[in-house]
């Protein structure tokens, strides 16, 4: 497994400790950045990327200009029946420069294609598929570890991840997300679920269901992630986005779950003009929109935005009902 040695990633650590897993993983994209010329130009073509805000609710959201992203943008997130396809996150087929760093039962690993300046793919190091309900608290300790400089990602499968296929997170850093930057009048607390040290809250002014989990329980944290999970779909994994960051200081950590109902509005189908190629993922959810083409850009507006975000999100029926189970689940 083509790793990072600890005398590379000392070379690259500020002031030379490798001690602090925020430090490791800045080393690690300082060092990738250096070495591997796809990575060096990717966040070079990322300094050029426009971005404007809109208006859309309270906490902000932004549309982002990023041509980088097409190929994502447009790519099947599940291959076409009967086809196979190498898995782009195992390891016999990752860009050669792609060094890692081990982190438990996952690979930290620089993201190819960047929204951020800082910007990270986690990878499972076993082939296994995407579910959070798995993984819940592996990332609860992945955003506890990097909470000095980054905030970590979720892509549930049919909600925006590349590659449904194989368990991965995202960490970009920390504060890059205007949902990060909600203030508590967006959100409403839900009394009856709230666990012991666990509180529960829905989203009254994002202009797409949210459902916030706080609590410095990592244990209760995860069991409420799971009963969320469960009263979203009784399927094996419901299609959903999720944000975690921790604070250090006595609030611990802070999981905003979107639920979604599919992955791409119907402007992206469209064969007229409307087209847009908008394919919201957890980034897009969490308030940076991405947009590769420059028309796109120019014409998203807060009317436009607030219907991709309703079209890819649970009707406000389903989010009550939603809301109504979590209620029950915490009462019984
Ligand atoms: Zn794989």
């Amino acid at each position: 497994m083509p790793l990072l040695s600890e005398d590379e990633l000392k070379r690259f650590c500020r002031g030379g400790s490798t001690g602090d897993w925020s430090d490791r993983a800045t080393a690690l994209l300082n060092q990738q950045r250096r070495n591997w010329a796809q990575l060096r130009e990717s966040y070079a073509a990322l300094t050029q990327v426009r971005m404007r805000p809109l208006r859309l609710c309270a906490a902000g959201v932004y549309v982002q200009h990023n041509p980088g992203r097409f190929a994502s943008a447009i790519a099947r997130p599940d291959p076409p029946p009967g086809v196979t396809r190498p898995c782009a996150l195992c390891e016999p087929n990752r860009p050669t420069e792609q060094l890692g760093l081990a982190y438990h039962d996952f690979i930290l690993l620089a993201n190819p294609a960047p929204i951020f300046s800082e910007h990270l793919t986690v990878v499972h190091k076993e082939h296994r598929p995407q579910s959070l309900s798995q993984c819940v608290g592996s990332l609860l300790r992945l955003a506890r570890d990097l909470s000095s400089g980054y905030t970590v990602l979720y892509n549930g499968p049919g909600a925006g991840a590349s590659c449904p296929e194989h368990l991965h997170l995202q960490a970009c850093r920390r504060g890059s997300l205007p949902i990060e930057r909600t203030e508590a009048t967006n959100w409403r607390l839900l009394p009856a679920a709230n666990g012991a040290s666990t509180t529960v809250e829905r989203s009254i002014e994002l202009g797409r269901p949210a459902i916030r989990l706080s609590g410095s329980d990592d244990e209760a944290l995860s069991a409420a992630t799971r009963t969320l999970l469960k009263c979203v779909s009784a399927e094996a994994e419901p299609m959903v986005n999720a944000v975690c960051r921790y604070e250090p200081s006595a609030r611990g950590w802070s999981m905003v779950v979107f639920p979604r109902s599919r992955h791409r509005p119907s402007c992206f189908f469209a064969e007229t003009d409307a087209r847009m190629l908008i394919s919201p993922g957890v980034i897009d959810m969490a308030g940076v929109v991405i947009v590769p083409r420059l028309e796109d850009y120019e014409r998203l507006d807060d009317q436009a935005l607030a219907a991709v975000f309703r079209e890819v999100s649970i009707d406000a029926e389903d989010f009550d009902r939603l809301c109504d189970r979590l209620t029950e689940a915490g009462q019984r």
